[in-house]
């Protein structure tokens, strides 16, 4: 009894820590548009980087014609092709998804893109005659790589470095775009780049296409970012000459978002702590499927440490980095029977807890909801400080014009309650009123298309 007591304590204490009541969420909010006018206004410094894009056009509908995409953002690297036919007539796509041998992403640039640049020309080499460019014409491609480049116009940018597995000699600090065409040409494929694109802001073209009132694209996946759509007047950092279009797309980074407003507890420090990145992307380490289920396993240990709970001793794969992963909450969180029975399976081959006892299984479901509550609830506030700051809030005088907002990634798609939890917070911060105008929706996988749109948008012959 004084076990159960002693875990309560500590589970109270941790709900207590991770509560986001309304007025809370509207710090949040307040410190970010603050913190987006800070990334807006100088190069360096600011925890949101706030990039331009170089995107001058965004998809109106009437695109026609063939173009290319191929994206490359982790192990897989995919290629597409799509027609677009015009006002209207909608589009066409064809994919195809190869997997980049280990060995290509710890070794030599040049090797590496030799082999995205074959697979491409065997991909477009597969094409029948009427799904060719007209004659005189080179085929176009947005390229979709998501790794961190400072980009320097449409069509280039530097990489600043390799993330998510990739350490390959000879590509940091080249024009990747440049790296991709010499390999493109060494293939004797005829065919240009002409838009480098983040996926956030091909999901942004992609979402435009289909719908005009798409204003911001944010992707909750294994990690998180948004961009969104500004008036030039209001990027101070900007040097270059006015964009003609009168915006810039620019992509947030607000993964790397922190402030004391957020409500961490000992789980978000230990966790940051043993990241590869310390006291970086603190928000994405708060709500996005790589860290959930590992701040779930924390706070399980954290209750096996001071509670002695789950047994005598502690148990061993507890103290395992990722042997609680997103996907794996997100299961044991839709379990509604009422002894658990799912969350006792999952701790049980995850964990190799078992026997539990239904307090233990309920004590672990509260941390799960607990977490997942917060993460959610700390996306809708970063979607509303980006609504505020272009004044679609609804409380800013534009109560009438409709804002879409084009969402993408596994976690919002996949994880029920963590997407209820999250429309729940949008529309509690909005208000019912407003929200009606201002809607989430799903745009899955719209970055491929979005990318290849905006080679037709940044298309040489047109
Ligand atoms: P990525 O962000 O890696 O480009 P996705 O958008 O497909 O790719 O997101 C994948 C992520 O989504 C996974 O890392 C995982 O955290 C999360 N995810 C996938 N399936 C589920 C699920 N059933 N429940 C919760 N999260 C999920």
């Amino acid at each position: 009894a004084g076990q159960q007591q002693e875990a309560q304590r500590v589970l109270d204490e941790f709900r207590e820590a991770c509560a986001t009541p309304l007025e809370k969420l509207e710090k949040v909010v307040d410190s970010m548009v603050l913190e987006m006018e800070a990334g807006l206004a100088a190069e360096d410094g600011c925890l949101l980087k706030m990039l331009p894009s170089f995107v001058e056009n965004l998809p109106k509908g009437t695109e026609r014609g063939i173009y290319y995409a191929l994206d490359l953002g982790g192990t897989n690297f995919r290629v597409l092709r799509a027609v677009f036919g015009g006002p209207g007539e909608g589009c066409m796509q064809e994919s195809e998804i190869f997997t980049i041998p280990h060995d290509l992403m710890v070794g030599e640039s040049d090797d590496l893109f030799d082999f995205i640049a074959s697979k491409l020309r065997d991909f477009v080499l597969r094409e029948t005659e009427n799904k060719s460019p007209p004659p005189g014409r080179k085929r176009e491609l947005g390229f979709t790589f998501s790794f961190p480049v400072m980009q320097t116009s449409v069509a280039s940018g530097t990489l600043i470095h390799w993330s998510k597995g990739f350490k390959v000699a000879g590509t940091v600090g080249r024009d990747v775009v440049e790296v991709l065409r010499e390999a493109i040409s060494r293939q004797n494929l005829d065919m240009e780049v002409a838009a480098l694109v983040n996926d956030t802001v091909g999901t942004l073209a992609g979402g435009r296409y289909i719908n005009g009132d798409v204003m911001i694209a944010v992707i909750l996946g294994t990690g998180t970012n948004a961009c969104y759509v500004e008036r030039a007047e209001a990027v101070p950092k900007w040097k270059g000459p006015p964009p003609k279009s009168g915006i810039h797309v620019i992509n947030t980074e607000w993964g790397n978002f922190g402030s004391p407003t957020l409500p961490t507890t000992f789980a978000d420090d230990d966790l940051d702590r043993e990241s590869v990145n310390p006291s970086e992307h603190i928000f994405e380490k708060m709500m996005s499927g790589m860290y959930l289920g590992d701040l779930v396993r924390r706070v399980m240990l954290r209750l096996a440490k001071d509670a002695g709970y789950f047994g005598d001793s502690i148990p061993e794969k507890l103290t395992k980095k990722l042997a609680l992963t997103t996907p794996d909450i997100s299961k044991m969180h839709a379990d509604d029977s009422p002894t658990l029975e799912v969350v006792g399976e999952i701790l049980k081959k995850k964990l190799d807890l078992d026997p539990t006892r239904l307090e233990e299984r309920r004590v672990v479901y509260s941390i799960i909801d607990i977490i997942a509550r917060r993460g959610a609830r700390l996306a809708a506030a970063a979607i509303v400080a980006v609504l505020r700051k272009i004044g679609r809030d609804g409380k800013s005088g534009n109560g009438t014009s409709k804002t879409v907002i084009a969402m993408d990634g596994g976690l919002y798609e996949h994880y029920t309650k963590f997407r209820d939890y999250l429309n729940e917070a949008f529309v509690d911060l909005l208000g019912e009123e407003a929200a009606k105008n201002v809607v989430i929706e799903l745009s899955k996988d719209g970055s491929g298309i979005g990318a290849a749109l905006l080679a037709a948008c940044h298309s040489k012959y047109v």
